[in-house]
């Protein structure tokens, strides 16, 4: 064999660098299917089971196309367990003369992969992920030099570099955010009418990793009764095309908003097949900018949209490769807590937390807001270790990968990043939640009360973070409203809210 080009089970796209320029006559493609990346976190059964089989897909299509593969299933008798180990392996039996590697999402892969090629004295090939809009080198020059990064310019270098809702050399619409048109609750009738989410029936490719991750996984989190995701290219295009025609039109208005039992509301559900690479940005974009082009969906929905995915998820990446390795490591806030078993169970008397984990837990699916504000703020109220966290969240959804969870988990979700990705902590009272879902009608706990057995915890717990952070907090002007209001309470109300919080923790209460 000439080369060994690897095609890691996030890099599932026929157009891929890696891919380019493979003779089939003297290259082979390699894929395996290793137990270490689905234990190194606690992988949930949905993101193990999404992973294999669209890998065994892609491989598959590689076939069709006519390239060679060499590919290692979970249960072969010779599988070495981890991605270094199985490599190695192929070296020793195919004895290649250099690898081909497209740049891996995970910084951890990357260091094992490296590792691997140079104990083999072996040239690897290490390319650049086309598939994003951006570079990590362009965002390390848009980076130099700031004190703060901040989405939003980020953003509007890549609308202006890529022509994106531009109008000429300004912003179609002239404006470039329009969140303020956003955002709304779905009131008191609740959401009418939310189209049916586009789901895949399992093949029997599916149905054969289903049942092996119900074996050899069957002790982690999870269930895959419900399972539909899109495994497949041709899946992730009917997908996006039934999200552009049947719910874009109302995703900016309905983005934040919450409701029981109703997971999929008006979002994508695209991450994971982005992040899989079986769709592409560039072709996601483009369709909803199509969408508004054509009258079929507003500005201020598609500009929200798109604000995600050219914004958002190409601004985490930058992060995560200028800051990785010592990201992991952040604790700005000094959050020292575990966190709680009943974050792989759902079993919570709160009824957003329970809604919520509940449902990631079925389906490997919880919307942003969800995440942000429900999950993520209990975590960073309780003042839960960050690493902790981020082992939940690479753990738990089906799109996690350490590139774009990391900087959300640490960065926006648990501010243990001191500021350098969110100019501020999302902190609230429960008092949020309640404004944006109907969870506190059906919860024993109520929002507007901070001590007393009826006291919502986010309440309380929004309160003593502000406490304990307020030296640290009152340095950045954009908390000065809420600090304003903290002023507010008396000694007493403080000592209360204090040792309600420290009872709600599980901890003794502190004496007098
Ligand atoms: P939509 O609401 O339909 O948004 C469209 C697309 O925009 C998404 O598919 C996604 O590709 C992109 N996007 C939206 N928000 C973000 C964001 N903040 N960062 C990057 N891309 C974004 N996203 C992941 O893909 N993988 C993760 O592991 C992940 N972990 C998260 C952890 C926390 C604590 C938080 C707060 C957010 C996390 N996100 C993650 C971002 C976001 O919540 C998900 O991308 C989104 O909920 C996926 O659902 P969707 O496809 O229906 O998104
Ligand atoms: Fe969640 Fe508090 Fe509302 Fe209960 S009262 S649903 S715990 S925010």
């Amino acid at each position: 064999v000439r080369k060994l080009v690897i095609v890691l089970g996030d890099q599932l796209d026929l157009q891929s660098t890696a891919l380019q320029g493979f003779d089939a006559a003297q290259d082979l493609v390699w894929m395996a299917e290793v137990r270490e990346e689905s234990t190194h976190v606690w992988s949930a059964k949905q993101r193990v089971a999404v992973f294999l089989s669209a890998m065994r897909h892609f491989a598959d299509a590689l076939l069709r196309q006519g390239l060679p593969v060499a590919y290692t299933r979970l249960d072969d008798p010779d599988n070495q367990g981890t991605l270094a180990l199985q490599l190695a392996h192929a070296i020793a039996r195919y004895q290649p003369v250099g690898l081909v590697l497209t740049a891996p999402g995970d910084w951890r892969v990357l260091q094992d992969l490296r590792a691997v090629a140079a104990r083999h004295q072996l040239p690897l090939d290490l390319r650049d992920d086309t598939h994003f809009f951006s570079t990590v080198r362009e965002f390390a020059a848009h980076a130099k030099g700031r004190k703060q990064l901040r989405l939003e310019y980020w953003y509007r270098e890549l609308r202006h570099k890529h022509r994106i809702l531009m109008d000429g050399d300004a912003p179609i619409g002239g404006q470039w955010n329009f969140d303020a048109d956003n955002r709304e609750s779905f009131g008191k009738q609740g959401p009418q009418n939310v189209p049916a989410p586009t789901r895949f029936a399992p093949d029997a490719t599916t149905q054969a990793v289903i049942a092996l991750v119900n074996t050899q996984f069957a002790s982690h989190p999870g269930l895959l009764n419900s399972f539909g995701w899109p495994v497949t290219r041709e899946q992730a295009l009917v997908a996006l095309q039934a999200f552009i025609a049947e719910r874009l039109p109302l995703f900016g208005k309905y983005e934040d908003a919450m409701w029981a039992g109703e997971a999929w509301l008006y979002h994508s559900h695209l991450s994971c097949a982005l992040n899989l690479k079986l769709l592409n940005p560039r072709e996601v974009v483009q369709a909803a900018e199509d969408a508004y082009r054509s009258g079929h969906a507003p500005l201020a929905a598609v500009e929200g949209f798109i604000r995600q995915i050219l914004g958002w998820r190409e601004y985490v990446r930058g992060i995560y490769w200028t800051q990785m390795p010592s990201y992991l490591e952040r604790n700005a806030l000094d959050a020292q807590a575990d966190l709680p078993a009943w974050y792989w169970t759902g079993d919570t008397d709160m009824a957003c937390l329970q809604d919520a984990i509940t449902q990631t837990l079925e389906h490997g699916y919880a919307h942003h807001i969800q995440r942000l504000m429900v999950t993520g703020l209990y975590a960073l109220l309780r003042g839960v270790r960050p690493q902790a966290v981020h082992a939940w969240y690479l753990s738990v959804y089906v799109d996690a990968v350490e590139w774009v969870e990391l900087p959300n988990t640490l960065g926006m979700g648990q501010f243990s990043d001191g500021g350098l990705m969110a100019s501020k902590p999302y902190v609230a009272s429960g008092k949020y939640i309640q404004r944006m879902s109907n969870h506190c009608a059906g919860c024993k706990y109520d929002p507007a009360q901070s001590t007393g057995p009826q006291a919502c915890p986010f309440t309380t717990l929004y309160w003593d973070f502000l406490a304990r952070h307020e030296y640290l907090l009152k340095k950045n002007p954009r908390m000065a409203m809420q600090l304003k209001n903290l002023a507010r309470l008396d000694t007493d109300a403080r000592a209360a809210i204090a040792s309600q919080a420290q009872a709600h923790r599980g901890l003794p209460t502190r004496g007098p």
